[in-house]
């Protein structure tokens, strides 16, 4: 299975790709947590990307590309599945993302996409500010941060959307049933993703459905 997120800041890109990941015994490559990571280490390439992650900017693309290519690598070795989580952030990101995947014959099956509206946003980011004291969650940065996604980061969905990878999901509700959801509709592509040619494949949106999906679903836990 190899899954790309996209998601605004907040709606559970870090709940749900680690929940596919165990799910589905594969790596989840998390270039926000790769990058806090460095900064917590004070390697130099944390110390050179800790001002864009404080003021809610993206950190310059061939960073983000260099980290995820030598990820990509690792999750080929491990047996070829991964989730992408932060990645990617924009077209470029996009198509060089792509460009990776394709020379390591890996490219994505589902792009999937995770929504929910900026004032729910807004409330579980201060939220999360109260608990884990992160250096960009707050007002200010929560909101350069959502229009940064809206401006920059959303229109690339109607590319996956065009190549026929887009799953949509309705981020609104509690992380459990959003969970459910996620993986009831990867578990239903499963059998299919070998045989279908990636041109004919069609995007497919969940976020009618609401919760009668989850409540058929297959239950499963989620990491939280
Ligand atoms: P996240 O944990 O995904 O919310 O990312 C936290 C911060 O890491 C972002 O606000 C950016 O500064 C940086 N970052 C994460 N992923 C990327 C990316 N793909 N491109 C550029 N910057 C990124």
């Amino acid at each position: 299975m190899r899954v790309l997120m996209i998601a605004p800041p907040g709606a559970g890109k870090g709940t749900q790709g680690a929940l596919i990941a165990a799910h589905f015994d594969i790596p989840h490559i998390a270039t926000g947590e790769l990058l806090r990571d460095h900064v917590v280490r004070r390697t130099a390439l944390g110390q050179a990307v800790q001002a864009y992650l404080d003021c809610g900017e993206l950190v310059p693309d061939q960073v983000v590309l260099d980290m995820v290519r030598e990820a990509m690598v690792a999750a080929k070795a491990a047996g070829g599945g991964y989730v992408l989580d932060g990645i990617p952030r924009n077209m470029q990101q996009a198509r060089a993302t792509y460009l990776i995947a394709r020379e390591l014959g890996m490219t994505a099956d589902v792009a999937l996409h995770l929504q929910a509206d900026d004032a729910e946003l807004m409330r579980r980011l201060l939220a999360r500010a109260a608990l884990e004291h992160r250096s960009d969650d707050t007002p200010d940065i929560i909101a350069q941060r959502l229009a940064l996604y809206h401006e920059v980061t959303s229109p690339i969905i109607s590319w996956y959307r065009d190549r026929g990878i887009l799953v949509s999901v309705d981020a609104m509700r509690s992380a459990q049933q959003v969970g459910r959801e996620i993986l009831a509709a990867l578990e239903a592509m499963r059998p299919f993703l070998d045989q279908v040619p990636a041109l004919a494949r069609r995007s497919v949106d969940l976020t009618g459905l609401g919760d009668a999906f989850g409540a058929t679903g297959p239950t499963a836990g989620t990491s939280g």
